[in-house]
């Protein structure tokens, strides 16, 4: 009876009981691995085969009423979704949360954060440069001062703190960028890698590393106004590339990165676009650009020749399911319809997306220069049919001191960047900080969650779909409990109450 009774809701008792007793039934819970990888080398935990989790009692996306959910750690899928049923809670054969109504929805999603360069302002080995002119060039100044300095003790201390405050707000995937260069070596690589394979071991988050070349990959500082502050460290774009080739063949490492904009000018700047997209292919790894990061109508958006050079690479033939992001773009900002409309049929079938980083973005359209805009990324979905998230970009530093690790302030504070005022905006904002920030960086399909090809709505959670999940606080008074994307969009809840699930297990 209780077998029967249970099954209904995902669970089967026979298979879990079996597999208690089983030492050999240990399967990874974190999905979307890559396929390099082993237990032994990511780190990843070999978990006893645990209980489903059955979360009681929960509003979900796009659905009325408040429903019963099931994780299945042992799979890492959402295995049963049902209107709340009080009766199941007489059984006590699998593990039960009480949502009280609160919103489950999926989890959040860093997809750009600079790991190594984050809390450079508080602490205590840096805290001593603190921003008093609040230019870009004093924080260029600033925070090439502290890299000098990073030892590999402040890098984890530093990247701790990003890692536990993420996974506080829910959480659950983050693309971290460490910089490769002459000056750190592999320092930030190593840290970064040593705080992925403890969060993974942990079972708090999944960390996608990008070895990421900050400086100039064909300029030498003595032509690059960009390293001009830095010249103790000479760039030596050389010995970046070697490191980066090196650090590509590192099987750790998902995501290759570079700074096309930080070149000497135009034609290396696609020299640098050329050989990082040739150098992923070759190593079948994701890409990350960092490009066009002014707001110069007359210069020539490096967004073309990124399109054009993925084509003539072959990128979809050539790679296995490894997407291109695009970050820091804001001379797109000055794009006209007609030439969003030729940039989405040039992009054809490529797997590109774009990330948005409105608070970087703002704090710099404020300083002297004025030369930040920010990419609009609603109406890049909505009116122009590209594939669009948003990111955090830095917190803590003098590109941008303020902020939280928490990707949801951002999409709470897109209702106000964007004008996104409509429960459907708040929607689509939420799936930049979750389901559409996923997908950019290669975990799951946009095609199967948020666009609605099959149906299904933005956000919307299913049976079958991978058991990372955000659960949020419920209220005392219950009308104060978030039971909607657009309350927890609208009504910001400083990560009270969250809790985040990873592949069907608790990440906190
Ligand atoms: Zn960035």
């Amino acid at each position: 009876m209780a077998q029967a009774f249970l099954a209904t809701h995902g669970i089967d008792l026979d298979a879990e009981l079996a597999k208690m007793q089983s030492p050999d039934a240990n399967p990874q819970s974190s999905p979307n691995l890559p396929a390099t990888a082993t237990q032994s080398s990511t780190g990843l935990p070999i978990h006893p085969t645990t209980l489903p989790t059955s979360i009681r009692n929960v509003s979900l996306p796009s659905r009325p009423g408040t429903h019963d959910v099931t994780l299945n750690p042992n799979t890492g899928k959402i295995t049963y979704i049902g209107a709340h049923d009080p009766e199941i809670a007489l059984l006590n054969l699998a593990n039960q949360e009480y949502g009280n109504a609160a919103l489950l929805a999926p989890s959040l999603c860093h997809p750009h954060i600079h790991i190594d360069k984050a809390y450079l302002l508080s602490h205590p080995s840096h805290s001593k440069h603190q921003i008093t002119e609040g230019t870009f060039s004093e924080a260029l100044h600033i925070t090439n001062l502290a890299k000098a300095a990073f030892t590999t003790q402040d890098l984890l201390e530093r990247g701790q703190r990003v890692v536990d405050e993420s996974v506080a707000a829910g959480v659950t995937h983050m693309r971290a960028f460490v910089e490769v260069d002459a000056i750190v070596g592999f320092k930030c690589l190593e840290a970064g890698l040593e705080l992925k394979r403890l969060a993974e071991r942990e079972g708090k988050m999944r960390v996608q590393i990008c070895a990421f070349a900050q400086l100039p990959l064909f300029s030498d500082s003595q032509t690059n106004s960009w390293s001009e502050e830095a010249k103790f460290h000479d760039s030596e774009a050389e010995k970046i590339r070697s490191l980066m080739r090196e650090a590509a063949a590192n099987p750790e490492v998902e995501v290759l990165g570079s700074t096309p904009y930080v070149e000497a000018d135009d034609e290396r700047a696609k020299r640098n676009v050329e050989w990082i997209v040739d150098l992923s292919v070759e190593f079948d790894k994701h890409l990350d650009l960092h490009l066009d990061y002014n707001l110069n109508s007359s210069s020539e958006p490096l967004i073309h020749h990124v399109v054009a050079t993925l084509h003539a690479a072959h990128w979809t033939e050539k790679t296995t399911d490894k997407t291109i992001v695009i970050g820091h773009a804001t001379r797109l900002t000055l794009f006209s319809a007609q030439e969003w409309t030729d940039l989405k049929i040039a992009i054809g079938d490529l797997p590109l997306h774009f990330v948005g980083l409105p608070t970087s973005d703002l704090y710099m359209l404020r300083t002297p220069e004025r030369t930040r805009g920010t990419l609009d990324v609603i109406s890049m979905i909505r009116e122009h049919g590209l594939n669009a998230c948003l990111g955090v970009n830095n917190v803590g530093n003098a590109f941008t001191p303020q902020g939280t690790c928490d990707p949801l302030s951002l999409a709470s504070a897109g209702v106000g960047i964007y004008s996104a005022g409509t429960m459907k905006d708040a929607e689509v904002l939420y799936g930049g900080v979750s389901t559409r920030a996923k997908a950019a960086i290669g975990f799951g399909s946009i095609a199967g969650n948020p666009i609605g090809e099959d149906g299904s709505k933005e956000g919307e959670i299913r049976v079958g779909d991978p058991a990372d999940v955000l659960l949020f606080g419920s209220e005392k008074q219950n009308w104060r409990t978030r039971k909607s994307v657009a309350e927890a969009v609208y009504f910001y809840d400083c990560c009270r109450g969250r809790r985040g699930f990873l592949g069907g297990k608790a990440t906190s």
